[in-house]
């Protein structure tokens, strides 16, 4: 690994937190240590770091903000790569954006606003990137990210660029069919509408958003997708889990849906939970909860 850490550090421009906690870069405040937590400052730095990975055999993960993960206590033995740092170009022509995977989500929605664009103003709020948040086809009352999207680049574990249209890609609920690839921008296109109207989405969603979720707490979101004609968070609700705590973890007795981490919760904490809500909804209801949250670090298969 020495050779390999000096061969990377010769060419590489972003920068490189070897042996870093993913508890230090995850919205949940969870996880143990990666080989590397890597922002490639351009396409360059990231098709010779994914080249020489693969050529090592070195596990690689892409990484946004970490708002939606949950990372395992013992860490990631392998690359987390994330373009947070860097891949930050935003540009709006008419009805038109280009957004490179860098951006913060909630920059993008207040530019596409602010130039009267409407689409994304029920995604005010929530947090991430806009490369993570086209992966996850991040939503919120009805709006998807994907509706927009009209292309996306990426760069695949060979470091090669690769180019999709809108039709080329699967997006449904909480659900892309980019598996393997690193998303570096994507274009959209928006209808345009009045301030008053798209002011008026927004406050509505950051008012509901404020009402019925417990943001002052560190979590990931929903842990689970909502199952058809129920939502997660009522099912957690009826079979009695609301406020259930494991060591710091908590199921939230506001949301039933977010699992909060209280202060020093570990990711054995939170998988308890998951498995004791999992048990129980489907003892009752007969259903199956899926995860929404991704995770990083686990044996294959444990949920
Ligand atoms: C308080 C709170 C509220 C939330 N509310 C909502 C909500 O209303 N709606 C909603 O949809 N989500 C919500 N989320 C979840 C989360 O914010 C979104 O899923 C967000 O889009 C994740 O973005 P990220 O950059 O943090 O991705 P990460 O959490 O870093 O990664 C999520 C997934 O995307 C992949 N990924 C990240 N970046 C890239 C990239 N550039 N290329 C390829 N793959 C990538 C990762 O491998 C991982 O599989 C909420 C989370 C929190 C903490």
């Amino acid at each position: 690994m020495q050779e390999t850490k000096k061969s990377i550090e010769n060419f590489f421009k972003g920068k490189i937190l070897w042996n870093e906690p993913m508890k230090k870069h995850t919205s949940f405040g969870i996880g143990g240590p990666a080989l590397a937590i890597m922002y490639p400052s351009d396409e360059f730095d990231l098709s010779n770091l994914l080249k020489i990975a693969k050529k090592e055999d070195i596990n690689i993960y892409f990484k946004g903000s970490g708002s939606n993960i949950l990372a395992h206590d013992d860490g990631f033995d392998g690359f987390v790569i994330s373009l947070s740092k860097s891949f930050k170009k935003l540009n709006i022509s008419k009805n038109k954006v280009f957004c490179e995977s860098g951006v913060m989500l909630g920059s993008f929605v207040k530019k596409c606003t602010s130039n009267n664009l409407t689409g994304m103003e029920s995604l005010v709020g929530v947090p991430g990137t806009v490369g993570g948040a086209i992966k996850m086809n991040a939503g919120a009352w009805g709006m998807e990210i994907s509706n927009h999207i009209k292309k996306v680049k990426m760069m695949n574990k060979e470091g090669e660029i690769i180019e999709l249209k809108k039709n080329d890609i699967e997006f449904g609920y909480r659900f892309s069919s980019i598996k393997n690839d690193l998303i570096i921008s994507s274009n959209f296109e928006f209808e345009n509408s009045n301030p008053e109207k798209i002011k008026k989405l927004k406050l509505s969603a950051s008012s509901s958003r404020k009402n019925t979720q417990p943001l002052k707490f560190r979590s990931a979101g929903s842990v689970f997708k909502n199952p058809e004609n129920y939502s997660a968070g009522y099912l957690i609700d009826k079979v009695g889990l609301k406020g259930m705590r494991v060591g710091d973890a908590e199921i939230s007795k506001k949301h039933a849906n977010f699992f909060l981490n209280l202060g020093n919760a570990s990711s054995k904490d939170i998988s308890q939970l998951i498995l004791i809500a999992r048990k129980k909804v489907k003892e009752k209801f007969d259903i199956n909860l899926e995860l929404e949250i991704k995770t990083i670090g686990f044996k294959k298969d444990i949920f």
